[in-house]
């Protein structure tokens, strides 16, 4: 697809809209199984699980999820430990604690009408992401939603930058909301989310196979590089996020484990900071302990 020169790196909103929804009606993932309900829960709780973690992977475990808690009330009924254990393999093992703590919150609600943005934002471990968003999937508000891919999307074909971490957040949600159309905001959403996941990926993003080629402020400036941004990840293995997550892995299985067990599950590098760990899982509320064992969260005290 032929791009054209531009004057100014801010993109026409109202072709950007028109072209993005007539790929979205062709292309969109319109049959996500969290895409076809407007329960405010089932929204949130794949709203939770997607935030990290890869749409395939999600899938399986939503409708598992669902099924063994079908409500807010119902989750917000289980212990914390049995929660935690149900998220197992879906990583960054807080967001069960959020996604329940919001359960908790949103049966509290129960009878007040559909929660909008502004109650769903009181909901422990609810930021301005996920409220956004699930006001939008589920209640149809008419709200920008800026997660990662949207907000790719956005700083390349409006803002003529490689990614959303090149512009402050206050003007890439500006330029979100200049962008929303007047109806149908939750399908311009979906479909700027779709984009950024199908098309406009973070790397080698497919062009010539865009519907905004024409209008791309970045692809017309010839897609400057994110110069500031250096891949200085560590090796996964390495961090403390890999051993908490072994740790909370090892406390599914089992009811408890003294310190000492522990520190022999970890790799060797990290034994010398398991009780580190472990205070550190303590203070997010995922692990308790009691006579020198620890457990998950809710195993000797009631959830
Ligand atoms: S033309 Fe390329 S960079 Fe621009 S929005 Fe489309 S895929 Fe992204």
């Amino acid at each position: 697809m032929s791009t054209r020169k531009r004057t100014t790196t801010e993109a026409p909103a109202a072709r950007i809209r028109e072209l993005l929804d007539g790929w979205y009606r062709e292309h969109g993932r319109h049959t996500l199984p969290w895409r076809l309900t407007r329960d405010t829960y089932a929204v949130l709780v794949s709203e939770v699980m997607l935030q990290q973690t890869q749409v395939e992977r999600v899938t399986p475990r939503y409708a598992r999820w669902l099924e063994r808690w079908p409500t807010a009330a119902a989750l917000a009924a289980e212990s914390p430990s049995e929660v935690i254990r149900e998220w197992g393999g879906l990583g960054y093992n807080r967001r069960a604690l959020h996604l329940h703590g919001a359960a908790r919150g949103l049966a509290s609600m129960n009878g007040a009408g559909r929660p909008g943005i502004a109650d769903l934002r009181t909901l422990p471990g609810v930021g301005a992401y996920t409220a956004a968003a699930v006001a939008c999937f589920a209640g149809e508000e008419r709200v920008a939603v800026v997660d990662t891919n949207i907000g790719r999307v956005i700083a390349r074909a409006m803002l003529g930058k490689a990614s959303g971490r090149q512009v402050p957040p206050r003007n890439l949600t500006n330029a979100a909301e200049a962008l929303l159309p007047a109806a149908r905001a939750r399908d311009h959403n979906l479909a700027l989310m779709d984009l950024g996941a199908m098309v406009c990926v973070a790397r080698s993003p497919a062009c010539e196979a865009c519907p905004l080629a024409r209008e791309c402020a970045w692809l017309a400036a010839g897609k400057p590089a994110d110069e500031a941004w250096i891949a200085t990840t560590p090796p996964f293995e390495t961090t403390a996020r890999f051993a908490r997550g072994r740790i909370v892995d090892a406390l599914r299985e089992v009811r408890a484990l003294s310190e000492a067990e522990v520190r022999a599950l970890l790799p060797a590098g990290h034994r010398v900071s398991a009780a580190g760990y472990l205070q550190g899982l303590e203070r997010d509320g995922l692990v308790e302990h009691r006579d020198g064992r620890w457990g998950l969260a809710g195993t000797f005290t009631a959830g």
